[in-house]
């Protein structure tokens, strides 16, 4: 039986060492420059050859390549980038070859560990705490749909993210 290595890795604070280490403090959060300060090349999948799939990541030679599905609007390109960026900080790739992730996987409710993880790591990277608060605290009435053109992301995303910071109340619509 073959072993494979299994990293521990917490998704939000390897998202958090992440935009340390590439992240020009502005927003919306420049995933694609920070995945080709990481050695990622980034690709176009053709949505004719996607086959329903949004994203997926893999090794060509040496080299990581994420492919994106063109034909997604682009708060979810950058999901997607973000996502797949998680299998490879967060060492998924050591386990296995590729992940090609449809749309589905990009929820919350997805229970795959793996699957998650990245979604975790995608949240922290292109909504950064303090980013979000600081933005926040400088608005009146903060909405997630302000938030969300702000950070370049989904107003669902923008507001789990404003309810796990305590900016709006748990039961409020989004
Ligand atoms: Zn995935």
């Amino acid at each position: 039986m073959m072993q494979t290595a299994t990293r521990f890795v917490n998704p939000t604070a390897e998202a958090k060492a992440i935009l340390a280490r590439y992240w020009n403090g502005r927003i919306p959060v420049d995933v694609e420059s920070i995945a080709q300060q990481m050695g990622v090349k980034i690709e176009t999948l053709n949505p004719f050859a996607a086959g329903g799939i949004s994203g997926e990541i893999e090794f060509l030679e040496d080299q990581p390549v994420i492919r994106v599905n063109a034909a997604d609007p682009q708060t979810r390109r950058r999901f997607t980038i973000a996502h797949e960026l998680g299998h490879l900080a967060l060492g998924h790739l050591a386990d296995e070859k590729q992940f090609r992730d449809p749309s589905k996987n990009y929820t919350l409710g997805n229970y795959n560990p793996k699957e998650r993880d990245a979604n975790y790591f995608a949240a922290a990277l292109l909504m950064p705490d303090d980013a979000v608060r600081a933005y926040a605290a400088g608005m009146e009435n903060p909405t997630a749909t302000t938030l969300a053109n702000a950070f370049g992301v989904s107003k669902a995303a923008m507001g789990i993210k404003l309810k796990m910071l305590g900016i709006i109340p748990q039961w409020a619509t989004v």
